[in-house]
């Protein structure tokens, strides 16, 4: 079937997305798309709502996340798929990112404080109560203050990586992130690789035990695409691919802008469902 199309990356209100879980399945629906993964960062909140509404729409959703780990200072997103949404591995690791998130939200909200940007830490929970509080959502808060105008240049200015209020965080291991995704039963892919900024932690990533790589992404060019899909198919790796949708925090990343066919969604699909069946 030539035209199944399925975004595997994308962001809800869960996380630093825009749209609700429900108006992202109704949007993928719209656009034609035939499957979906909603990865959120270091939640898998999307699922409550969105497994019911994929149901009765008969959309076919698969588990997923983006979890944040470090490899020596660099910073590695890694997408999980096809866990069991019961996994208590699962629920248990996310609730230590949300922790984790906390503490690192009020250090970097005392960083602005003393560079003369207050924030409270209830600015950041008024729009999306449930959601996983990151960056994106302090630098929203910081334009409601009126101290900066755009997101971009919260990041640029304060907030980025290496700015002077930024803070990591407590650091969470590519190699415990592997591990805690395995554990529970899932698939574990290198999420955007040309985005991390160490030639020699891609180097190293690539000889770790991931099982795939995401070789299609919404702003590749074509000449990005063919090379980590020739990397990962010198591996015999999955390669799979999805938007990275965000909603109107990054307009230029629409839903479906890039996707997997239905051989690879298969594949995750049957993951999927297998671990539904028996959790870990
Ligand atoms: P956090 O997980 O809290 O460290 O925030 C990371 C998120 O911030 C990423 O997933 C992006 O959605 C967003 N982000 C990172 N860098 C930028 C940037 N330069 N401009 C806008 N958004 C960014
Ligand atoms: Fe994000
Ligand atoms: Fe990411
Ligand atoms: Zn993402």
């Amino acid at each position: 079937m030539n035209d199944f199309r399925a975004d595997l990356h994308c962001h809800s209100t869960c996380s630093d997305g825009t749209l609700t879980p429900t108006e992202i399945i109704h949007l993928a629906k719209s656009k034609n798309l035939t499957g979906l993964s909603i990865t959120d960062h270091d939640t898998i909140g999307a699922y409550t709502e969105a497994v019911s509404v994929a149901n009765s729409l008969q959309f076919p959703l698969i588990s997923g996340a983006e979890f944040s780990s470090v490899h020596e200072q660099t910073n590695v997103h890694i997408l999980a798929y096809g866990f069991s949404l019961e996994s208590k591995i699962i629920h248990d690791f996310c609730y230590k990112h949300c922790s984790r998130r906390t503490l690192r939200n009020q250090t970097i909200l005392d960083l602005l404080k003393m560079h003369g940007m207050p924030i409270d830490e209830l600015d950041l929970k008024e729009s999306t109560p449930h959601a996983i509080i990151g960056r994106p959502h302090i630098a929203l808060a910081m334009i409601k203050k009126g101290y900066i105008t755009s997101i971009q240049q919260a990041f640029h200015l304060y907030i980025g990586e290496g700015k002077s209020c930024y803070h990591p965080g407590q650091k969470v291991s590519v190699e415990e992130t592997l591990d805690i995704i395995h554990q529970a039963k899932g698939l574990a892919i290198i999420a955007h690789p040309h985005l991390i900024q160490n030639v020699s932690t891609v180097k190293r990533l690539l000889d770790m035990n991931f099982d795939g790589l995401e070789g299609y992404y919404a702003r590749f060019h074509a000449n990005q695409n063919e090379r980590w899909v020739k990397i990962a198919q010198n591996k015999n790796w999955l390669i799979t691919g999805g938007s990275d949708f965000h909603g109107t925090i990054k307009p230029t990343l629409p839903l479906g802008a890039s996707w997997v066919n239905q051989e690879t969604f298969s594949i995750l699909l049957d993951h999927f469902k297998s671990n539904q069946a028996t959790p870990a």
